[in-house]
């Protein structure tokens, strides 16, 4: 073997800082002949309105009440919560004797609320179909939620700790209504794969002496190969070590710990980067294309190394590979070994940079 080492052909296993694993990277796969069909473009011919809808304006919800006839975004408590504010308390006994059951079984009681935020009161848009101004509306009900939980934290005593923001968008992704919608579950606890992050940047302070994705920032700024979009407050890149084929990040370039402590600025700059990223997923596949995403950011009246270590980002997770009806899934290998990926990131990259992030491909039908 005289050959060089090529990360467009062969395989290796990238590491991510952020979990604390690996993800086997096997790009010579991706160069398989694809028969697969192409499908036809097509706009959606769902109506502004839909009448049988839970979520449009003016509309009764499942449990009876009905929703205001609101004319941006709309917050309300989700009718089928997983958690809820009041139940009895959890008393975990241990035996102290070192147990079978003291050793193996661990478990304890969590609380909270869930809500639904309803993007526009148009039925049949999605984010990349909105207006920069009408997602800074979004942006700023998120805001709203995070102020007013962590108040009524602070001055209700909630059992409010961790406010998880998230869409899932699409059938592929298990979300059957088509009404524009995030959900927000704040938890009394912080959830495993925020706790798992905020561990990587307890470490990488330690050893470092800097922010784990500040140095992120950096490094992919000078190396530019795995950057999708950027304007003056974040960057979007395929993160290196991304597992789902068009896996992205939206990261700040500069410290907030999260969305309250935003300016106008990057409230602005954030609705800029969703548009213009959403509108080139679209585009990729001349589809709606199906993701889920969130934001993490510091916990809910952080204080200290927690809130000294949150660096707000958001992460899109969507499992499109090849075509609008081709998804990868987790399976296999994935699920008993470890994630895989063919594409490389900076091939991800490359395609998602060169696509249009600024008109949808239902403009041109
Ligand atoms: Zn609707
Ligand atoms: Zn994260």
């Amino acid at each position: 073997m005289s050959q060089e080492f090529d990360f467009t052909d062969h395989s290796h296993r990238r590491f991510n800082p952020l979990t604390d694993s690996w993800i086997l990277v096997s790009p010579h796969r991706a160069k398989r002949p694809w028969l697969g069909q192409q499908e036809t473009p097509m706009k959606s011919t769902a109506p502004e309105y839909d009448e049988k809808c839970f979520l449009c304006p003016g509309n009764k919800r499942v449990t009876g009440g009905s929703n205001p006839k609101y004319e941006s975004t709309y917050i309300f408590q989700n009718d089928f919560a997983a958690v809820k504010t009041d139940q009895p308390d959890l008393q975990v006994q241990n035996s102290g004797k070192d147990t079978l059951k003291d050793r193996l079984i661990k478990v304890e009681g969590v609380r909270g609320n869930c809500f639904v935020i309803c993007f526009s009161p148009k039925h049949n848009v999605t984010i990349p179909q909105m207006s920069i101004p009408a997602l800074e509306h979004v942006v700023g009900a998120w805001q709203t939620l995070y102020n007013d939980l962590a108040k009524q934290a602070r001055d209700d005593h909630k059992p409010f700790k961790y406010l998880q923001i998230f869409e899932n968008k699409g059938t592929a992704m298990g979300c059957s209504n088509l009404h524009p919608h995030g959900q927000a579950w704040c938890l009394s606890e912080v959830p495993s794969e925020v706790s798992q992050e905020f561990r990587s940047f307890d470490k990488y302070k330690h050893a470092h002496g800097a922010d784990l994705l500040g140095d992120y920032v950096k490094l992919e700024m000078e190396e530019r190969s795995r950057i999708v979009l950027e304007n003056d407050s974040f960057l979007v890149v395929v993160p290196y070590w991304a597992v789902w084929p068009f896996e992205t990040m939206i990261v700040a370039k500069t410290k907030v710990a999260n969305i309250a402590q935003f300016s106008e600025k990057q409230k602005h700059d954030l609705a800029e980067m969703m548009k213009h990223l959403t509108v080139k997923y679209d585009n990729l596949f001349e589809t709606s294309f199906p993701y889920s995403m969130g934001l993490h950011q510091a916990p809910l009246n952080a204080t200290g190394d927690e809130l000294d270590n949150a660096w707000f980002h958001m992460h899109f997770y969507p499992p499109l590979l090849r075509s609008a009806t081709v998804r990868k899934f987790l399976v296999g290998f994935e699920m008993l070994g470890e994630p895989q990926r063919d594409l490389t990131a900076e091939q991800a990259a490359d395609r998602l940079r060169k696509l249009d992030g600024d008109h949808h491909y239902t403009e041109k039908l």
